[in-house]
Order: C-alpha cells, then sequence, then structure tokens
C-alpha cells in the first residue's frame, strides 16, 4: 500500500518498513516487478527502483486490475483492551466495512485509542486479503454526538445483548448505507437503549442465544450483513 497517486512512470516513495521488507525479507533487488495499491485506483505492478534501510523508489508500471469498493457499511464499535480493539479493526477491514468508527459509550472503558496504529492494521489487512481498499478509521467520538449528527438515510445494525435468542435473519432488509452498532463488554445503558429505540432508522438484533464477546459480535454481525446486504 502506498499512499501516493500513480501514473506510470512517475516514480513514488516507499517508507522505510515497506523498503527493508523489500530489500532484507523478500531479497528482491532493483528491477523486480511488485504489486501496489493506493486504495483508490486499484492494483498496479511495479518496478522497483531501489530499495534500503533509508527508503527506497517503486515505478508504477500499468494498472493490473480494477479498483474494487466495499459496499457502504460502516462499522461503529467501543473499543475494548488494546489486542482486542486491534482485532475488530483488522477483522472489520478484512470483512469489508467502508469505514471505522470506535466511539465512547456510557459503559465504554478505553478513553482513548491510537488511530495511526488501528490505522496501519487497517493497511496491513487490506494488504493480506488482497483487497484494493482501505477503510479510514476515525478518531474516537462519542456515541451521542455521532448520533446527534446522524443522516437518517443510514440505516443502523445495533446489535444490542438484550435480545439474545435466536440469531436474526437480515433477509428482506433494504440495500442502502449501513453501519453496525457493537457495543463495549459493560453492554449499553438504559439512556443509550431508549435513544437508539427511539431512532426510525435503527434495527435491532440478536447474534445468538449466546452473549459474544464484543470482538465476536462484531465479526458475527460484518458476516452476517455481508451475507445478506453485501455484495
Ligand atoms: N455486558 C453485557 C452483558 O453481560 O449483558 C454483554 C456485552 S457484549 C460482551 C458486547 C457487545 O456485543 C454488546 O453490547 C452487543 O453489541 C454485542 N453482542 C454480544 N452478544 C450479542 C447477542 N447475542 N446479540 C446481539 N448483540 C450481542
Amino acid at each position: 500500500y502506498i499512499d501516493h497517486r500513480f501514473d506510470p512512470g512517475q516514480p513514488v516513495p516507499l517508507d522505510t518498513d515497506q523498503s527493508h521488507y523489500l530489500s532484507t525479507v523478500m531479497r528482491l533487488a532493483p528491477g523486480a516487478e511488485i504489486a501496489v495499491f493506493n486504495g483508490r485506483q486499484g492494483e498496479w505492478t511495479a518496478r522497483l527502483l531501489q530499495a534500503g534501510k533509508r527508503g527506497g523508489t517503486v515505478e508504477p508500471v500499468a494498472p493490473a486490475a480494477p479498483q474494487l469498493d466495499p459496499p457502504d457499511l460502516w462499522l461503529v464499535f467501543a473499543p475494548i483492551k488494546k489486542a482486542r480493539t486491534d482485532f475488530i479493526v483488522e477483522k472489520g477491514a478484512e470483512l469489508g466495512a467502508a469505514r471505522i468508527l470506535p466511539v465512547q459509550t456510557d459503559h465504554t472503558n478505553s478513553e482513548r485509542i491510537r488511530r495511526d496504529r488501528l490505522q496501519a492494521h487497517a493497511v496491513e489487512a487490506a494488504e493480506q486479503c488482497g483487497g484494493t481498499f482501505v477503510p479510514a478509521v476515525e478518531d474516537l467520538v462519542p456515541l451521542s454526538r455521532l448520533l446527534d449528527g446522524w443522516d437518517p438515510g443510514r440505516r443502523i445494525l445495533w446489535a444490542d445483548e438484550a435480545l439474545v435468542g435466536p440469531a436474526e435473519t437480515l433477509a428482506g432488509l433494504p440495500g442502502g448505507p449501513w453501519a453496525i452498532l457493537i457495543g463495549p463488554e459493560g453492554g449499553w445503558s438504559e439512556p443509550e437503549r431508549r435513544r437508539l429505540s427511539a431512532m426510525p432508522c435503527v434495527h435491532r438484533i440478536s447474534l445468538g442465544p449466546r452473549i459474544l464477546r464484543a470482538d465476536t459480535a462484531a465479526v458475527a454481525a460484518l458476516a452476517l450483513w455481508q451475507a445478506s446486504l453485501g455484495d
């Protein structure tokens, strides 16, 4: 992944990690052909011009595969322990979330996130699964503020542990922009439940008869949504 515009014959820079990976781990020499993407222009073939300890450059040669953008699905979740939050972002990117929004809820105990670190996980996940799109990971905001400015045209799939029972089927729900909403380890507060219940764009769902950990719930809800409403 290289965050630069690609034009044939116009060299683009590699960062030091990428350069180290290509030269030392993959043992590629100048002239080697690699695949690159920037999240906007699909996959390109590129020629390695130079790679060393202090960075390197590649020359994009030609487009190889078209840009594949995911459906307009956001993943909104309350961050939990660091490694589990990393996991949620990674799986969100793999399972085709277009945007990832960490939110502070009444029972969230994580006050801060490292947005840059989470964004790097999203990039790695996109590289690993051969995608050409990297979801943007946003800064932590209070859920109430996010809901204050909510576009009612974007439906919310609200996973509520109070509804444990048979898992829902999403068949028959309309397409268009959606957001999946996953709570923290402490679950939803009553004021949050009241507010979400009063929003016409919210669909409250069960993810099955057991209470899932938040990271498992995120994966389950993403898979459920993609199976019914994804491309
Ligand atoms: N502390 C809560 C309790 O004991 O009732 C459990 C919270 S659960 C670990 C974290 C989040 O995952 C929930 O807020 C919800 O969004 C989602 N979740 C977990 N299991 C679920 C289920 N069976 N149905 C719907 N949502 C679920």
